[in-house]
């Protein structure tokens, strides 16, 4: 798929993800949704073992020292064996390592990056609060200076990993007499520093990424804990929201991709009125429609990579990583309804994983950030683009390509 993008490279990595993906038995997929594996331990080791953990993370911390481009062709294929395959592993080896790389002391680097990407210790960000996730400046988990540690009290919900990982990348306020955006700070929390995993969720599809609430009572952090700077938190968050938002998006094509197949195959075998189904257009459009969807899902993605990799505007890769995210994964719940309804009564059983697919797929529009949320930050973005664009333009005003455009009295904005 795309191969025409890739080099020869980048397709022998897409291979090798292929690989990994094809290593998984059925098995294994089918404990985690039935929530008999409670954190892909094993299989996250396996990761390590090929070197696949950490893509991104530089060579010398055990790493690939990849690119954009070439972690998003990995994690589609990482994701087709089910969404929560590639959520735990772009957690650990994705969006915690970002912190890391970009904040961390040479020490925090060897620390934690090595034993990551050998896939011998499982990292979790705690963003999300029992008040709320939307509103991450609000969060209310504390940490208070004693002499050279602080001390952490709250909790975090919803976490991936709460069962399982070893280190949590954990947000806690620090100063309360600022504004919280100058008041947070970022730590590495151990486990054995006193982390609690109180709840672990029933949930509608993601299962098996030990998705938990983790509770802080009283847990002594040392300061060597700090990532980057105390009171330091916020253009950390920006920056992880990249592998975050970004690396979700990505992930959610590979994790529909099977739906689309398996209802393409289904309906040249199925046959109504005496003919395979795909000879009805109702049925053939629905196809076209999924593979228009997904394809122009995955061009997005493409795009958005080079803009990162390449440096481009901060808040144009901001606006292009959130626009992306509510996107892909908008088109990619349609992909996996369009292949639910090709196949009819029998997708909706579990006698073909598609059922499985669309639980897993509803909350991609929820996590890291819900779409809304996406939209708040696009809008956001766009207006100050434009205004910047306004203020230093060669470009055409085509306001101007209208019979009556200069009738003055008829453009009143107040
Ligand atoms: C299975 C699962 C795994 C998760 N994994 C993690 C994890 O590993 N780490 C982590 O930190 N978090 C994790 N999350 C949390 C997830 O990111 C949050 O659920 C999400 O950010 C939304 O927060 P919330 O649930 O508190 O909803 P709320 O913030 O309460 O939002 C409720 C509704 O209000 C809307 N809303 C809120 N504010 C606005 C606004 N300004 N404009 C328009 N609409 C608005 C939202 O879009 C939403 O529809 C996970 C969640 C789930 C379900």
């Amino acid at each position: 798929m795309f191969e025409f993008t890739m080099t020869p490279e980048q397709i022998a990595l897409r291979d090798e993800a292929r690989e990994l993906a094809k290593s998984v038995s059925r098995e294994y997929i089918l404990d985690m949704d039935a929530d008999k594996i409670k954190y892909p331990k094993e299989y996250l080791q396996e990761c390590g073992k090929r070197n696949l953990i950490g893509l991104r993370v530089p060579k010398e911390y055990g790493g690939r020292g990849l690119g954009w481009e070439e972690d998003i062709i990995a994690l589609e294929e990482i994701c087709v064996n089910g969404y929560m395959f590639g959520c735990t592993y772009g957690v650990t080896g994705d969006v915690v390592p970002e912190a890391i790389v970009h904040f961390g002391t040479e020490e925090q680097k060897k620390k934690y990056l090595i034993p990551i990407c050998k896939g011998e210790k499982f990292a979790a960000e705690c963003l999300t609060e029992p008040r709320g996730g939307s509103d991450f400046f609000g969060a209310t988990t504390v940490a208070t200076r004693d002499g050279d540690d602080f001390i952490l009290n709250g909790q975090k919900r919803f976490i991936v990993g709460g069962e399982g990982a070893d280190f949590f990348l954990v947000y806690a306020r620090t100063n309360p007499d600022v504004p919280a955006h100058m008041g947070m700070t970022c730590f590495m929390v151990e486990k054995e520093m006193g982390v609690k995993t109180e709840y672990v969720y029933g949930l509608m599809g993601c299962r098996g990424g030990g998705t938990a609430r983790v509770v802080f009572d009283n847990v002594r952090v040392p300061k060597e804990a700090v990532i980057g700077e105390v009171d330091g938190a916020t253009p950390i968050f920006y920056q992880m929201m990249i592998p975050e938002r970004f690396g979700t998006a990505a992930m959610t094509i590979g994790a529909v991709r099977p739906a689309l197949e398996i209802a393409t195959d289904y309906s040249t075998k199925r046959k109504a009125f005496g003919r395979p189904i795909n000879k009805f257009q109702g049925v053939s459009f629905k196809i076209a429609d999924a593979v228009t969807k997904l394809d122009s899902s995955r061009s997005l993605m493409y795009v958005t990579a080079k803009a990162v990799d390449s440096g481009a505007h901060p808040d144009l890769c901001r606006r292009l990583v959130s626009e992306g995210k509510k996107f892909v994964t908008e088109q990619c719940w349609d992909v996996a309804n369009l292949s639910m309804q090709v196949m009819g009564g029998i997708g909706y059983t579990d006698v073909y994983p598609v059922e499985k697919i669309l639980r897993d797929m509803r909350l991609s529009m929820i996590w890291v950030g819900t779409n809304e949320i996406m939209s708040v930050i696009t809008q956001h973005e766009w207006y100050k683009e434009r205004k910047r664009e306004l203020e230093n333009t060669t470009k055409r005003n085509s306001e101007f390509d209208a019979i009556n455009a200069f009738i003055e009295d008829e453009k009143i904005y107040e």
